[in-house]
């Protein structure tokens, strides 16, 4: 098999099946059906299968799922219309009334709301355990327990979930487990490696990579994805042609810009510890990371998203600084999602604060002088040179 940067051009090209060297967009919602009545049912009812109807498969998904599988050393994989339908789809592909899910304390939002609300309207129980005490999961394993739900390093607050532990713990128990890998990406982590069954991504983040497009992919055994791909039928949330295609277009530099954002995170993180204006860097690079060592163990990268804590007299002081420095921020951009060529920066206690009370924020990890940030691939240099200036303005 050859090296990802290879693949990474080369991969899932079978299923262009024309001339053309970039494969066509096939914007279409349907194909002419085979007279043959047998080949008619076998189209109908093959999962993914790339010229039936758009909701079944469409032939640019089948090169893009094949590369994604590719890069999380996986048998297959099935594209979304965007990361909360992947893991939703996931999920729901797996739990039914009566089943218990263990999940983090902490996660994506709105994936949070999915295991808060969602699920319990579906007769499936929810306990929670924490990432950072890994008896705590043991503790919160039930005899009908269907699902392990992690997110590492998770959303906001950077904490890394040991994956090898979950892997060993749910394989011996017979319990499914899903990842959600999207701030890692393929290039600095597969899950899939340490026992994961199943891998979902936001792509509209690292995947994706230009911030112009939403997009998820459900990663995993092709009986797996094939499940998932029933559930998806029937939840409606197929990944339109021309997003499929430009999803496939920004996975062709993945390698180049993983790698680039990993350098300019950590050179940007390592500048963080020396200024006297941030009371706390959160990057798993760094050694100060309090599971610097366990993201050593799984990852081989740390990816672009980082925490800093603006220091101030009091938590209100610290709210009106990290402002101070946000609005301050000429390159770095306040804008939601993460992982595009572009970096950006948003405040948590801003942002959440109106679905989250004190107690829950504090729980999640978030303080009201937290920037999370999300590197691009611009120079070093003028990163810091930006954050230089707006903290200056304090
Ligand atoms: C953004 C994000 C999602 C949701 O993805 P969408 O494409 O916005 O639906 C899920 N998980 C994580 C970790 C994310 O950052």
């Amino acid at each position: 098999m050859s090296h990802i940067e290879t693949d990474l051009i080369h991969s899932g090209k079978a299923f262009n099946e024309t001339r053309s060297v970039i494969p066509p967009i096939y914007q279409t919602a349907t194909y002419f059906a085979d007279t043959n009545p047998e080949e008619y049912l076998k189209a109908a009812t093959e999962a993914r299968h790339p010229y039936f109807y758009h909701r079944h498969g469409n032939p640019v998904s089948s090169q893009t799922a094949e590369l994604v599988a590719r890069l999380e050393g996986t048998e297959a994989a099935l594209l979304t219309a965007t990361g909360m339908a992947a893991v939703s789809t996931a999920v729901l592909s797996i739990v039914k009334a009566g089943d218990h899910v263990v999940a983090q304390r902490s996660h994506y939002s709105a994936a949070s709301v999915l295991l808060k609300e969602v699920l319990p309207q579906f007769g499936v129980e929810v306990s929670y355990f924490d990432q950072s005490d890994n008896s705590s999961l043991d503790a919160e394993i039930r005899p009908n327990t269907a699902l392990i739900y992690v997110e590492t390093p998770s959303n906001p607050n950077l904490a890394i979930t040991d994956l090898a532990y979950v892997g060993a713990l749910a394989r011996e128990k017979g319990i499914t487990t899903v990842c959600d890998n999207t701030f890692a990406s393929p290039i600095n982590q597969r899950p899939g490696d340490f026992g994961i069954d199943i891998i979902v991504h936001s792509a509209t983040k690292y995947l994706g990579g230009h911030s112009d497009l939403t997009a998820g992919v459900i990663c995993g055994t092709s009986a797996a994805v094939n499940k998932a791909w029933k559930k998806m039928l029937s939840l409606g949330g197929a990944l339109a042609p021309f997003d499929a295609w430009l999803l496939l277009r920004g996975l062709r530099t993945l390698s180049l810009r993983v790698k680039q954002i990993n350098a300019n995170a950590l050179a940007l993180a390592q500048w963080f510890e020396t200024h006297p204006l941030i009371k706390r860097v959160l990057y798993c690079g760094l050694p100060s990371h309090p599971q610097h060592e366990l993201a050593r163990r799984q990852m081989n990268g740390f990816t672009g998203m980082l925490c800093v804590e603006i220091a101030g007299k009091d938590e209100q002081e610290q709210f009106t600084r990290a402002q101070t420095v946000l609005n301050s921020l000429q390159l770095f951009a306040n804008a939601a999602s993460l992982g595009g060529v572009e970096s950006l920066v948003v405040h948590p206690a801003s942002m959440w604060g109106l679905h989250h009370s004190p107690e829950q924020k504090l729980k999640a990890g978030i303080n009201d002088g937290m920037l999370r940030i999300s590197v691009g691939i611009e120079h070093e240099e003028d990163l810091i040179g930006d954050f230089e200036q707006a903290l200056g303005r304090i």
